[in-house]
């Protein structure tokens, strides 16, 4: 409803150029982790410059958070996105200790958590399940389990870890002290710094067959791992599926009670001026500023405005035309269900016998990519999760549970659908201050990879505005083919 009170109250939000360029006005649209990793460090490098004036954030959905959300069933609160963080994400575990958000670490159940690849047809690889709570039991259920994988796909299990060690600890570089890391003006710089760009150019298979990796491994663990991760083969790039691989290990964490929380958390302390259910539908340049029109009918101007969402299935109208490859987004559809699974589908006797998750290799056959146990409510009462690349329908899930009590359908636009070699967008989407964070997201997408691109883009931002650029960047150098700047042998 339209009153005078709400007309003048709307007018004073519309943001007004400052003439200083010693303080600019920032649009933020998206507040998933990345936009709201560039509000946090704004705020926390500019401490000493001010350069920073107001904050404006964006999002069209009713809450932050983004692919950070979480879905109730039966009372209880599970992860309907990205639900997983590996133990050396630093900016994610900085974030929750910064927020006082409490970490969810591995249950000592997740031991004895029971694994088997499913063809379509039947389990080509299980793990002995435990149902015992005793340590000492669980301790040699899952040293079993070692030796029958061992057994199966042999010494390239030891070298998976190697893989991805090398990775991982190729990636911390991007933690290192301001002092010693430039900022990047281009992705292919900052993949190339770090020592992680041939991984780009490649795929998963390639690198890991050149690794003399088992067939065998590669067609079933690895790819149940790239399927449940990116929905996709092992034709993915060979970083992503490194990330992917990392994020299969032990030690993997989340924050207690939803990952969102660390946008909200980032978000408040970092004196936003939120917009929530605002669709931002155009960008103008418009010389010194850019002026962002929502579907509410509003119009704000800032000096700089900030795409912290991917692209690629959106509308938003840029003027003048930018200009980005063309990537498409793997949807994965993610599926809720309450009830019991139907062990006659998996030609099992019982539900027992269905392992606690049901990976599935490639075929063109399998209407799903990975089905988990949530919470076991009791014998007959259970919560699932379901991911698979199309919808899936009320009677395929019928054969699939015997009782189905609540079903819970989302469609992710989920990340890129990779492909090597990677082609990736700018970070600056012109030659004045309009960025785009999730550039990044072709390298690999995850939450800590949201956060390590909007770290550099919030340093971007500053040392452009301060006139700084290129002092300390690395994108205009010319020179990148430092052969310390290769990817090591794996
Ligand atoms: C099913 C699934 C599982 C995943 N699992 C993991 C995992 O286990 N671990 C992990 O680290 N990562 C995981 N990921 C990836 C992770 O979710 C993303 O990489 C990360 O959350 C991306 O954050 P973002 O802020 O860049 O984008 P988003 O979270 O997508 O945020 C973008 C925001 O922009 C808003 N927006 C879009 N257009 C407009 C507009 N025109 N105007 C205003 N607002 C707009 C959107 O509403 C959204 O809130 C998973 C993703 C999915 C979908």
């Amino acid at each position: 409803m339209f009153t005078p009170l709400l007309i003048i109250l709307s007018l004073f939000s519309l943001t007004i150029p400052s003439s200083s360029s010693s303080s600019a006005d920032v649009c933020i649209i998206g507040s998933g982790i990345s936009g709201s990793s560039v509000a946090h460090f704004l705020r926390q490098y500019s401490l000493t410059t001010t350069t920073i004036a107001g904050i404006h954030m964006f999002d069209r959905h009713p809450v932050v958070g983004g692919r950070m959300a979480t879905v109730t069933i039966a009372g209880e609160t599970f992860e309907a996105g990205a639900s997983i963080l590996h133990p050396k994400n630093y900016h994610a575990l900085n974030f929750t200790h910064m927020l006082d958000l409490k970490v969810k670490g591995p249950s000592p159940d997740d031991n004895a958590f029971s694994l088997g690849i499913w063809d379509g047809k039947q389990f080509l690889f299980k793990t002995i399940d435990s149902k015992s709570k005793s340590q000492v039991v669980q301790y040699f259920v899952s040293l079993a389990n070692s030796v029958r994988m061992f057994l199966r796909y042999g010494i390239s299990l030891l070298k998976m870890t190697s893989f991805v060690e090398v990775t991982v600890d190729s990636f911390l570089k991007y933690y290192e002290s301001k002092e010693s890391r430039p900022i990047f003006s281009t992705v292919e710089d900052m993949l190339k710094w770090a020592g992680l760009y041939n991984l780009t150019t490649h795929t998963l298979e390639d690198e890991l067959v050149g690794l003399k990796y088992s067939p065998l491994l590669i067609q079933e663990l690895i790819t149940v791992i790239t399927r449940i991760n990116y929905g996709q083969s092992v034709r993915i790039s060979g970083l992503a599926g490194a990330v992917s691989l990392a994020g299969s290990g032990g030690d993997l964490w989340a924050v207690e009670g939803g990952n969102w929380q660390m946008a909200a958390g980032l978000v408040n302390r970092s004196d936003v001026t939120l917009h929530l259910q605002e669709e931002i539908e155009s960008v103008t340049n418009l010389g010194d500023f850019y002026e962002l029109n929502s579907t509410k009918g509003n119009s704000y101007t800032c000096q700089v405005t900030v795409v912290a969402t991917p692209l690629d299935e959106l509308n938003i109208q840029f003027t003048p035309v930018i200009s980005i490859p063309k990537r498409e987004l793997q949807h994965t559809h993610a599926t809720f269900v309450r009830g019991l699974l139907n062990p006659a589908y998996f030609g099992l006797n019982a539900v027992s016998d269905i392992p606690e998750l049901v990976g599935t290799i490639e075929s063109p056959e399998l209407p799903f990519t990975c089905i988990s146990v949530l919470k076991e409510h009791s014998a007959e009462d259970m919560t699932y999760k379901m991911f698979s690349r199309q919808s899936l329908t009320d009677a395929l899930l019928d054969q699939i549970f015997s009782i189905r009590k609540e079903t819970l359908r989302i469609d992710w636009g989920a990340y890129p659908h990779y492909h090597a070699p990677e082609k990736f967008a700018p970070f600056m989407l012109d030659d004045m201050h309009l960025y785009y964070v999730n550039a990044f997201e072709n390298a690999a997408s995850t939450m800590e990879t949201g956060a390590v691109a909007a770290e550099n883009i919030a340093r971007l931002i500053l040392s452009r505005l301060s006139g700084q650029w290129p002092q300390n960047s690395y994108g205009l150098k010319t020179s990148t083919s430092n052969s310390n700047l290769q990817h090591p042998e794996l």
